[in-house]
């Protein structure tokens, strides 16, 4: 594959059974998907465990990089088992209970022990993603709950119970989440994304699990409670990525309040240098038709314009009928609009008051001087990947190309807007670093005879500390 000519936005795919099987799976990455997303409210470890076996075979392949991404299921309540189908009429009052049973029309069964000692009178109870609505009329036992239905509908087995205005005091992390977290984290997953996120310390708590397994696993917050959006300038500080969970945020939440806070979070994101990954029905109609509609089009055009590092497919990958052609409409839809200036230098200039401020000024005046001098590409080398988070923050039109040693960092940077990484590890001089980079862009068909490339780098090399040096190179 021509690793030079790539979308700056980054195409997340959700593997399921349409997409499982190896030539499948290397369609879609050659169509243009950048990390495969693992959701683990679906299927089995060994499941997982193949397709990211068969992930890591296409990356040698191919020469990606595909990044793999586990996403954990969270406290998601549901509710249980329904004989076939119940209707909940408007007005019927209905017995909700904690005592596992088959659900009835009469009496529903949720996963969730504490429900009735943290629902109060008056909250209300969403079912199958806010189709149907009821309101708690009283507390009957620590077990029971009574609600009046506001919106009735159907309900099938297991759809999803969510409780808007309950302070819920359930774990951040079920024991499910910790179970599937230890056999990712033994996987070397690259990202791990947590569902139904509400405060910082769930993040922490994460982080320390993983600490503990002595793994350098990178968390993304999933924003999909109202208490997260109130706290998401301190969860953005913790977290390495946040993901705009569409789904859950707009049964939580008035779906009319969701364009503005997936822009609100784009931004945050984008001043705190961390990915920031659109998820949940962008390409939805694309799970059945060949085409997707218009405002669909205009979804995923506007999550490019607002900088967003990522746009994500669900089911239209997971289960949908054109796996392989959504990705390659959305990936044409991305590629059109990078053609805007709209898309590019977002970043404000950097917090003189941040301790990385020396760096992040490096990479502020590389990302200005890519521009001023039309360069084709940003060239950094690091260990930890800080100067590409930085470097990309700023969203230049030159593509970013990241040298590092460091072989995890190759497919973490997949999520991140406009990088590549390569592998390097030579670091005897900075004049041979500067010359070996050029010349594997050359080699690449990255940049030829001409062409201005900007050089990040720290000096002395062998020392491997912040940026601290710019180097303006046309290639020979
Ligand atoms: C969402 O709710 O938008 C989401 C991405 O979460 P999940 O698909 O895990 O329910």
């Amino acid at each position: 594959m021509n690793r030079g000519l790539f979308n700056k936005t980054k195409i997340v795919a959700t593997i399921g059974p349409a997409t499982q099987e190896e030539d499948i799976l290397k369609r879609i990455i050659e169509a243009g998907v950048d990390v495969c997303r693992l959701n683990f409210s679906h299927g089995t470890h060994e499941g997982h465990l193949t397709v990211i076996e068969r992930i890591r075979k296409i990356n040698k392949e191919l020469g990606t990089h595909v990044s793999i991404l586990m996403d954990l299921q969270g406290p998601k309540l549901r509710i249980g088992k329904v004989d076939g189908e119940i209707q909940l009429t408007d007005g019927q009052i209905i017995t909700v209970t904690t005592e596992e049973c088959i659900s009835t029309a009469d009496k529903l069964f949720v996963s969730y022990n504490r429900l009735a000692l943290d629902a109060k009178p008056g909250e209300r109870i969403l079912l199958n993603d806010g189709k149907v609505e009821l309101k708690i009329t009283e507390i009957v036992n620590e077990k029971t709950l009574r609600a009046a239905v506001v919106v009735g509908g159907a309900l099938t087995s297991n759809k999803g119970f969510n409780l808007p205005e309950t302070q819920l005091t359930v774990p951040s992390l079920t024991e499910k989440d910790i179970k599937d977290l230890e056999f990712g984290l033994k996987q070397n997953v690259d990202w791990v994304a947590l569902s139904f996120v509400r405060k910082p310390e769930d993040i922490l708590e994460l982080k320390q699990i993983i600490g503990i397994h002595e793994k350098d696993t990178r968390v993304i917050a999933k924003i999909e409670k109202p208490e997260a959006v109130e706290n998401i300038k301190e969860i953005v500080k913790v977290a390495d990525a946040i993901m705009v969970a569409r789904g859950d945020l707009g049964v939580e939440l008035p779906l009319q309040r969701v364009p503005l806070i997936q822009k609100d979070i784009v931004e945050k994101c984008i001043q705190a240098a961390k990915p920031v990954i659109i998820a949940t029905q962008m390409m939805e109609s694309m799970i059945h038709d060949s085409m997707p509609t218009r405002a669909e089009i205009n979804d995923v055009a506007n999550a490019v314009l607002d900088g967003a590092d990522a746009v994500m497919l669900s089911a239209e990958t997971g289960v949908g009928k054109y796996p392989v052609r959504v990705v390659e409409v959305m990936s044409s839809i991305i590629t059109d609009v990078e053609k805007d200036k709209r898309v590019y230098f977002k970043g404000k200039k950097p917090n003189n008051s941040s301790p990385s401020f020396a760096s992040d000024e490096v990479c502020f005046t590389a990302v200005r001087m890519s521009d001023h001098l039309e360069a084709k590409a940003i060239v950094a080398m690091t260990r930890s990947g800080y100067t590409g988070f930085r470097v990309a923050s700023y969203r230049p039109r030159a593509s970013v190309f990241i040298f590092t040693d460091n072989p995890s960092l190759l497919t973490r940077l997949s999520l991140v807007w406009g990088v590549r990484g390569f592998y390097y590890d030579e670091y005897v001089s900075t004049d041979q670093t500067f010359q070996d980079v050029t010349d594997t862009l050359k080699r690449e068909g990255i940049v030829r005879h001409g062409d201005c490339v900007i050089n990040c780098a720290s000096m002395p090399i062998h020392k491997k500390q912040r940026t601290n040096t710019i180097k303006v190179t046309f290639v020979d």
